[in-house]
């Protein structure tokens, strides 16, 4: 099962990512992780992408389209989830041909939807796992909010370090995001629609304003 997932920084759609992919033991492919993990190791990659990074602006398509096609190409599992890509009509159709060249299908396009103000409000708090990406931490969120040991707050999954963000805490960077995220001309939104008219993939569309489990539910009551 091959889904593609959208919503802006902060609707969720990493933590129901990481459920979907617990569920289906499907790969979870996440655009930002991956530069990250780059930044982290110091890679040529990693050090060209980081500038845009901290300013909330896309990393160039010649260094993203491949990134992420070679890492879908490379998907050992037995489906994969997207996320974080694409984040524009441009990288849109590059997915679709890439997609159609390798005689891959997709299955499910599932959209997050969330309020701007309510997604910026939510970036804020949310903490990142030192030892798995796919350990959600949110200080807002009873449901996966970190705990204390010593003093400090960390993972509630694993007990690892947590962080924040630079680009979650800086508010030029977060509404740089949701402008591209928002535009429904070439940006994120575009991406979106351009799915949703292609033939094939199943569209799910999702309140992102409920809590973790129900947002959960409503996306598990539509895939098998
Ligand atoms: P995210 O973790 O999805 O919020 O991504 C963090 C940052 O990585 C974004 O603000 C962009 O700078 C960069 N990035 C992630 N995915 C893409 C993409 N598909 N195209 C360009 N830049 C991206």
């Amino acid at each position: 099962m091959n889904i593609l997932t959208f919503g802006p920084n902060g609707s969720g759609k990493g933590t129901q990512g990481a459920i979907i992919k617990e569920k289906y033991g499907i790969d979870h492919i996440e655009s930002g992780a991956i530069f990250r993990e780059h930044i982290k190791g110091g890679t040529e990659l990693g050090k060209k992408a980081k500038a845009y990074i901290d300013r909330g602006d896309l990393v160039p398509d010649e260094i993203t389209i491949p990134m992420v096609l070679e890492t879908l190409a490379k998907s050992k599992q037995k489906g994969w989830l997207l996320d974080g890509f694409p984040r524009s009509l441009a990288q849109a159709e590059a997915l679709d041909k890439a997609l159609k060249a390798a005689g891959m299908q997709l299955d499910y396009v599932v959209e997050i939807v969330l309020d701007r103000q309510i997604a910026k409000d939510r970036i804020m708090g949310r903490r990142l796992c030192a030892n798995d990406n796919n350990h959600p931490n949110h200080i807002a969120f009873d449901a996966i909010k970190p705990v204390e040991k010593d003093g400090k707050l960390v993972c509630r999954v694993c007990g690892g370090a947590l962080s924040a963000r630079a680009d979650d805490q800086d508010e030029g960077a977060i509404n740089k995001r949701h402008d591209i995220y928002y535009d429904d001309k070439t940006g994120t939104m575009a991406a979106v629609n351009y799915f949703k008219k292609l033939m094939g993939a199943k569209v799910l569309s999702v309140d992102g304003s409920k809590g973790i489990k129900e947002v959960s539910a409503l996306i598990m009551k539509q895939l098998p």
